[in-house]
Formats: C-alpha cells, sequence, structure tokens
C-alpha cells in the first residue's frame, strides 16, 4: 500500500474506515452443519470463542459490532453484558438463527421481538438498531423484511453481500453504503427508510470478489486479501465479519459433503493472525459509529 493512501485509512481520519463485525452465535447455529448436529448436542464454543475476540479487540483498543443472536443471549447472558462492558455495539442476529427463507412477515417480527426480549434480559437495556440476517439471507425474495425492520425501530441493516455466491447474496447491489429502494435492493433511493451496510467486496471492471470474512477471509492469501481490502478502503468504508466458531480454540466438527467442509473449516488456524494484521491495518469503528459519524444516520442522542 502507497503511504498517501494508508494516511488516509489511519487512526485520526475524520471517519473511521472499517467496522470489525461478529455474528456471535454457536458451531451448531450455521445453515450448512445444523442438519448434521446430533439432537440434544450441548457443547458450546461461544464463549471461548468471544473471549479471543475480546481479547484482541482490548489490545488494540478497538471498538466493534456485534450481531448477537437472541439464543445466545438466553443462554449466556453474561456474554452479551462482557461485550456491552467493553464499549462494543450490540445489534440483532434474530432470534433462532433461521434464514429470512424461512420467515414471513410475522415470524421474522417474532424472531425480531424475541431476540430484543434476550438482549434486554440480559442487559437491563435494549438500544440495538442494526441487524443482520442469518445466513445473509435478505436478498430480492426477501426484501419485504426491511419494512418489518423499519417497523420494529432498526435503522440499519447489514445483510446485504454485494454479489451472488453459491448460498446467498444480492446480484447488482451498490458496494458502498445506500438506501435500498423498496422493491428493489440492488438500487439505492436517497428516500429509502433503512440505511444498509454492505459487507465488503472487490471490484475489478466488471469482476467481484468476495474479501468480507468467513470463509473468505479464511481462504484468500493475505497478500491478496490486503490488496483488495486495501483498495476499497481508500474508497469506502469497509465491513468485515466473523464468527466467534471461526475463532474458538475447539471447534466441535460434523462430517459435510467435501464442499460444504471446505467452507465451514478450511483455513481456521490462519483466522486469529490474519484478524490481528487486520485490526493493525484500518481505522476502526462500530458499524453505528461509522453511520452517524459520515452522516448517514443521526447521532444517538446519548452514547
Ligand atoms: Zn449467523
Amino acid at each position: 500500500m502507497a503511504p498517501e493512501a494508508l494516511a488516509r485509512v489511519s487512526p485520526g481520519s475524520a471517519v473511521p474506515r472499517a467496522a470489525i463485525t461478529f455474528d456471535v452465535e454457536d458451531w451448531y447455529h450455521p445453515e450448512l452443519a445444523r442438519p448434521h448436529v446430533a439432537a440434544g448436542e450441548t457443547r458450546s464454543v461461544v464463549r471461548e470463542g468471544v473471549a479471543v475476540i475480546l481479547d484482541l479487540l482490548r489490545r488494540r483498543a478497538l471498538r466493534a459490532t456485534f450481531f448477537v443472536l437472541g439464543e445466545v443471549a438466553e443462554r449466556f447472558p453474561d456474554l452479551v453484558r462482557a461485550i456491552a462492558a467493553d464499549g462494543h455495539e450490540i445489534a440483532c442476529h434474530g432470534m433462532t438463527h433461521r434464514p429470512l427463507w424461512a420467515l414471513d412477515r410475522e415470524s421474522f417480527r417474532r424472531e425480531l421481538r424475541d431476540s430484543r426480549a434476550a438482549r434486554r434480559a440480559a442487559l437491563g437495556h435494549e438500544e440495538a438498531v442494526g441487524f443482520r440476517a442469518p445466513t445473509f439471507s435478505l436478498d430480492p425474495s426477501t426484501a419485504w423484511a426491511l419494512e418489518v425492520l423499519r417497523e420494529e425501530g432498526f435503522l440499519y441493516d447489514s445483510s446485504v453481500f454485494p454479489m451472488r455466491v453459491r448460498l446467498y447474496g444480492v446480484a447488482g447491489a451498490p458496494l458502498g453504503i445506500y438506501r435500498p429502494a423498496a422493491g428493489n435492493l440492488a438500487r439505492h433511493d436517497p428516500r429509502g427508510t433503512l440505511v444498509e451496510f454492505p459487507v465488503a467486496v472487490g471490484a475489478l471492471g466488471p469482476l467481484r470478489l468476495p474479501v468480507g470474512g468467513g470463509f473468505y477471509l479464511r481462504a484468500l492469501p493475505s497478500w491478496l486479501l490486503h490488496r483488495t481490502l486495501d483498495r476499497i478502503a481508500r474508497e469506502r468504508p469497509l465491513s468485515l465479519y466473523l464468527h466467534p466458531w471461526e475463532c474458538a480454540p475447539h471447534l466441535p466438527r460434523v462430517r459435510l459433503a467435501p464442499v460444504d467442509g471446505l467452507i465451514t473449516y478450511f483455513g481456521l488456524d490462519s483466522v486469529l493472525p490474519k484478524l490481528d494484521r487486520l485490526l493493525g491495518r484500518y481505522s476502526f469503528d462500530t458499524m453505528r459509529g461509522i453511520l452517524e459519524r459520515s452522516g448517514h444516520l443521526a447521532p444517538a442522542k446519548e452514547s
């Protein structure tokens, strides 16, 4: 990276250039693993994974956004309190991790309300304004969810993966922060009721390269990851994501089809060193902080 580019993304910039986000779920919640998990399975790694993440963030004095699943908040309320106590943003990842494809308006509304109740029981208050759909399941077939989010008091969403990949994605969606038009997720409408903070995707002409987190972060070599993310960060705020189960020292494994096994387990050893290098590379804030500082959301009355 050229020094002048580094200067533009260094701490002290007016608008931090990156949000690191964590979808706080357990190892048995992801869509690929869930059907293969034995009934009555009680092992959990979310606590260990979050502990490692909080430690990395604390050492660099960074704030992140945690999209917490309601089931996790219900089972481990102290974990949600520990995340909040470090000054991180608590946001919503639904209640049960059922994707939007499996829900309708009313069952989605119930997910949001149950999840809110779980966070409130853990924290004693509830002020989440951000949402991320399980399995990035917001796509043209589930765009109705944005209306429900707005009705339930959410101000921003971070569920759009702005390219189509095997499981999810919105082809042709804007790569930067935008307001999705009613009825067309891929089009910006300044009158749109919710702000969308899409996952980082690189662009080289018409080609798009998924780099924002999870499998992509594990699978791509660091030089390509950094080169692509640096280029994005020069143009727009980055949005990165990982899961505590990817960071946990002892991840239980289930037998998956080869491609699904690759997506779920490839490169887990590389996650923490790669994450730590990324944390030192950009200027980070919470998603809400970036949206407020860049004028996409009105500043909270109190913080
Ligand atoms: Zn998830």
